[in-house]
């Protein structure tokens, strides 16, 4: 169980036991499914259900980091060489965009997900002081946003660490309990209007007429819209799309309480990651436990061995916490499409989708949740520079296989640098 999970309450939806008819049906109750029912029902469309194999949640929304901060999986400089500044400015606006509407639901639905708003800390990891101040100045001059650099010191007064050498402060980001926003967002919905279905795995769609009709074992729904948010956990539900998404697998654990050791590693309570290609990412938790997460695999570790890795990750920066028991560990499944953008549109066939978020995807499902809502509610197009990301293939295993030796090769390259 993750601790995230045994710290949620997860109250149970009803299973699909008929059929029905509706506007839009939407398949995974992750963020991006929760996120295109919100924006629809905050823009006047009511009849939408939406069905979700197993609980809200279940997938990579229930188990991240809870980091909420702006940016896509592929890093603005990639994405500017690609773009352009001015789209690339236009597209980074609108993840910093869904941070804040994040933030407003929150405050708006009354969301109960301990949202600690101390911002996110990128540690330098290496001896050298203009990864920073190039980041920083990057950051300011392109995307006029104000990034606070911490010197050495200044850094190691809040990061009781050795490790590290400086870092950017990013005051506007936030993180939270994933499980709790989803649940949360969720019940908001369904007291807005939101049809919403669990253990509800939808089979097969049937989209050959106008009007589509979705599968599961003991209902089907007809809609005029269908929006497939599956994430890395679409399987082969629509071959166009699962052949072109990476299902990574990714881990995260949480220590037990650490009281007042907490205070030996952490003076802040900002969430922390650090300029590695390979990072650690953490943040203190509400009950004084440390939750840490990192590292790729395409094997299916069982979570005493996730515990282990991470575990020994964590002493590598903050050996004064040797010792500590880890209570939970866990792995989720992050979908990557081969350019590393969110893949969000329609198939030719009329069904819409928003995936491909990786690990950048709480403010960018968000994102996807409005455009796909403009989309469909009022015919808007995709915002200019996202509709030149489509679905490469993914290569299947063969792309796992890559994935993996990139992680390792880059993984080699920081030991080096180090
Ligand atoms: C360990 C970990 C740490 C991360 N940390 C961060 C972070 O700190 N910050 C950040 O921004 N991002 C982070 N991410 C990435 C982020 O969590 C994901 O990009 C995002 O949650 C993806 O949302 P989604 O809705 O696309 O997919 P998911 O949340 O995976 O949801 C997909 C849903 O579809 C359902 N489904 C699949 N097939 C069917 C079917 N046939 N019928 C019905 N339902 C179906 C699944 O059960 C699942 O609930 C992390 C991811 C992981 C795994």
């Amino acid at each position: 169980m993750t601790f995230y999970q045994s710290t949620a309450p997860s109250p149970a939806y009803p299973a699909l036991q008929t059929n029905l008819s509706c506007e839009v049906c939407i398949i995974g109750a992750g963020y991006a499914g929760l996120a295109t029912a919100a924006s629809l029902l905050e823009r006047g469309i009511k009849n939408i259900v939406l069905l979700e194999a197993e609980y809200v949640g279940y997938g990579a929304s229930g188990r991240n980091g809870g980091f909420v901060f702006g940016g896509f999986s592929l890093g603005n400089q990639a994405l500017i060489k690609q773009l352009g500044l001015a789209r690339t400015r236009h597209l980074y606006q609108l993840t910093l965009d869904s941070v804040e509407l994040i933030r407003q639901r929150i405050d708006k639905y009354t969301i109960d997900c301990e949202k600690n708003d101390s911002g996110v800390l990128l540690a330098n990891w290496f001896d050298d002081e203009r990864i920073l101040t190039q980041q920083q100045q990057f950051m300011q001059q392109q995307f006029h946003v104000d990034w606070e650099l911490w010197s050495c010191e200044q850094t190691r007064e809040k990061l009781h660490s050795q490790r590290y050498f400086g870092a950017l402060h990013e005051k506007n980001a936030f993180h939270f309990h994933p499980l709790k926003y989803a649940q949360g967002l969720a019940a908001t919905l369904v007291a807005k209007g939101l049809q919403l279905y669990e253990g509800a795995r939808v089979n097969k769609i049937d989209s050959s007429t106008g009007e589509k009709i979705v599968h599961t074992r003991h209902g089907q729904v007809k809609a005029q819209h269908v929006v497939i948010c599956c994430g890395g956990y679409i399987d082969q539900l629509k071959p166009a799309l699962s052949r072109s998404v990476l299902p990574i697998t990714t881990f995260a654990m949480a220590t037990e309480p650490l009281g007042e050791r907490l205070d030996e590693a952490l003076s802040t309570s900002a969430a922390v990651y650090d300029t590695r290609f390979a990072f650690d990412y953490y943040r203190p938790l509400a009950d004084s436990r440390i939750l840490w997460g990192g590292r790729i695999s395409i094997f299916n570790p069982h979570p005493r061995e996730i515990a282990r890795l991470l575990y020994d990750d964590m002493v590598k920066v903050y050996p004064q916490l040797a010792g500590v028991k880890v209570e939970h560990a866990w792995s989720g499944k992050m979908s990557y499409a081969r350019h590393q953008m969110p893949q969000i549109g329609q198939l030719p066939d009329g069904l819409w989708y928003g995936m491909g978020f990786g690990g950048h995807g709480i403010s960018t499902t968000t994102l996807a949740g409005e455009v796909l809502a403009d989309a469909i509610a009022t015919r808007q197009p995709l915002p200019s520079g996202l509709e030149q990301f489509g679905l490469p293939a993914s290569f299947g295993a063969l792309g796992l296989l890559a994935a993996q030796c990139t992680y390792w090769y880059y993984g080699l390259r920081d030991r080096w640098k180090e």
